[in-house]
């Protein structure tokens, strides 16, 4: 079997494209333009492209970008007095703050003082806690993306067994969550599971989300199965360049795969659309009306 290779980058666009849509159609029938706040402390490389290329999207899709970039050596009052004066605008429906942070500050600190409806990375507790109860809540972006490609690929997914690999606050949990409630047998795998490769064998959906280069190779694979390759590792190539790799060895195992997503361009391209639908969503609840069907979990 060679497995069907699910394009994140184009189901992105059409994630960005729908929300586009939706934030014309606000616009011209009621006059609000959704808002999202990114907020960088320090000068870290990756997170300084990442916010570059949020902002540019949430532009793109018609929505207004706010951008706060502070020092490094920012201290907590400040950072703290900036999120809730974000909290207080009416004009910002969502805020992000951009991980991780520089050392001296409190993560976890800083996400529980946004607002929980502003929440749109969905790291807040009561939005863990909302998700976790199968209530409305902000779910976390990357898994949000992970479900949506999960279900545009197999329809209904209830009764399937599902084996998420990695443990995670940002990707394992809430995923683990996500297909819970809808209607999996999930496991969990982790860094400690016993005989891991008999674990994923047993799975109808892979999600593989661990930070390791090729882990999974295609024998651990069911035949037919959905895999959703999380990771993004930076591994140098044979010219000695350096090239993006999975947690998944990608050619053994769409060899035995229904579907897969490759690395890059699968699961990556999804997160920052799904930053995008959450602002969407969050405008929209802000504003009393319901979030769009397709684009929320
Ligand atoms: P993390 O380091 O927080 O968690 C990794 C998890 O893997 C842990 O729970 C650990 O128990 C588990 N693990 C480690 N070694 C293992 C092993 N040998 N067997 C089984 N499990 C093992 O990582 P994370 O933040 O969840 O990210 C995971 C990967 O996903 C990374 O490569 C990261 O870059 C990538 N990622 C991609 C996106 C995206 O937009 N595509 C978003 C977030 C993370």
């Amino acid at each position: 079997m060679t497995a069907q290779m699910i394009d994140g980058k184009a189901f992105a666009a059409n994630v960005r494209a729908q929300v586009a849509q939706h934030v014309a159609a606000l616009k011209a029938d009621k006059g609000i333009t959704p808002g999202l706040a990114v907020v960088l402390v320090g000068e870290d490389p990756a997170s300084q492209v990442y916010v570059r290329s949020k902002g540019k999207q949430t532009v793109e899709v018609g929505m207004n970008s706010y951008e706060h970039r502070l020092p490094a050596d920012t201290d907590a009052a400040t950072l703290m007095q900036l999120i809730a004066d974000l909290n207080a605008d009416a004009a910002v429906h969502g805020i992000l703050v951009q991980l991780p942070l520089p050392k001296h500050l409190d993560e976890d600190a800083v996400i529980n003082a946004i607002d929980p409806a502003k929440d749109v990375d969905g790291f807040h507790i009561s939005n863990v806690g909302l998700l976790g109860t199968g209530q409305k809540s902000m779910v976390p972006c990357t898994p949000l993306g992970c479900l949506m490609m999960l279900r545009d690929h197999l329809g209904d997914l209830s009764g399937m067994n599902a084996v998420v690999i990695g443990r995670s606050n940002i990707v394992g949990k809430p995923m683990a969550q996500l297909l819970l409630n809808d209607s999996c047998t999930v496991t969990i795998a982790h860094s400690r599971t016993k005989d891991l490769p008999e674990v994923v064998r047993r799975a109808d959906i892979v999600v593989a989300a661990v930070g390791r280069p090729q882990m999974v190779p295609g024998d651990w694979i069911k035949p037919g199965a959905t895999v959703i390759d999380v990771g993004i590792n930076r591994i140098e190539a044979e010219d000695g360049k350096t090239r993006l790799v999975g947690d998944c060895d990608t050619d053994s195992c769409a060899a035995v795969a229904g579907a897969i997503t490759p690395v890059p361009g699968g699961v990556g391209p999804m997160t920052i659309a799904c930053l995008l639908a959450n602002t969407l969503t969050a405008c929209c609840r802000a504003n009393g009306l319901e979030a769009p069907e397709g684009l929320t979990a």
